[in-house]
């Protein structure tokens, strides 16, 4: 795919289902709906993907091979970097409902099966919603920046800034997550994707791009560079 017409960076979910048809279900709906999606059959792997893909939300089967859904959730709490990460629990009607009820599992959400695709959509919706509004609102400001996913517009303070499509989307990705320090491997595949062969360097092109047309009239530079690690928003 043309990097140059993706349009605005979309949440990404893993779904962790080791049922096939659902799993494969799943991934068919929510991709329908505009997000990307992972899908793992297993708990263990779940917790190693969660790593490598940095998902915003995560649909968290109760009963998983190796893991249970329970436990993977337990530890993705106890981890820093994924204690605020949105999991959605999914369990079979009848099962320990009582423990999922009272959200003791340090789940966000549940929902019992069978359930409705339509359903499974508006929780996540409300999910998003609530945990990372800057996911799900069309505009967004940190700091003295406001980006407007519809419009495509951008501005620092009360000045228009105009982005290519590229550098749009690094800037949604940043703006999505403030003050993290992305690699330029994950920068690649949050907003190129990994099914595109692009060379790291190209990353630093792009910053560089964002960097100008964000920092006109000598105005603080957002974007911090982390020597050997990436880059971050820092605003
Ligand atoms: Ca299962």
């Amino acid at each position: 795919m043309n990097s140059e017409t993706q349009p605005a960076l979309r949440p990404y979910i893993l779904v962790v289902e080791d049922e096939e048809s659902l799993g494969t279900l799943l991934q068919y709906n929510l991709d329908k709906e505009g997000y990307r999606v992972a899908l793992c059959p297993d708990g263990e792997e779940a917790l190693i993907v969660v790593d490598e893909k940095q998902p915003d939300l995560v649909i968290l089967d109760w009963m998983l091979p190796t893991v249970s859904g329970i436990e993977v959730c337990r530890r993705l709490r106890q981890r820093p970097e994924t204690r605020n990460l949105p999991i959605i629990m999914l369990t079979a009607r009848g099962e320990e409902t009582d423990r999922i009820r009272g959200l003791d599992t340090g789940a966000d959400d549940y929902v019992v099966k069978p359930f409705s695709m339509t359903e499974l959509c508006a929780r996540v919706r409300a999910v998003l919603r609530r945990i990372r509004p800057g996911l799900a609102e069309n505009r967004v400001k940190h700091g003295d920046l406001m980006i407007d996913r519809v419009a495509h517009r951008v501005q620092r303070g009360v000045q228009e800034v105009h982005l290519g499509p590229t550098e749009f989307r690094l800037l949604d990705y940043f703006m999505q997550h403030p003050g993290r320090v992305f690699s330029r491997e994950q920068l690649l595949d949050a907003v190129w994707g990994s099914d595109v062969y692009v060379e790291t360097r190209t990353v630093d092109v792009h910053i560089g791009r964002l960097r100008r047309a964000l920092n006109a009239e000598g105005v603080e530079d957002p974007i911090r560079t982390v020597r050997s690690a990436g880059y971050s928003l820092d605003i």
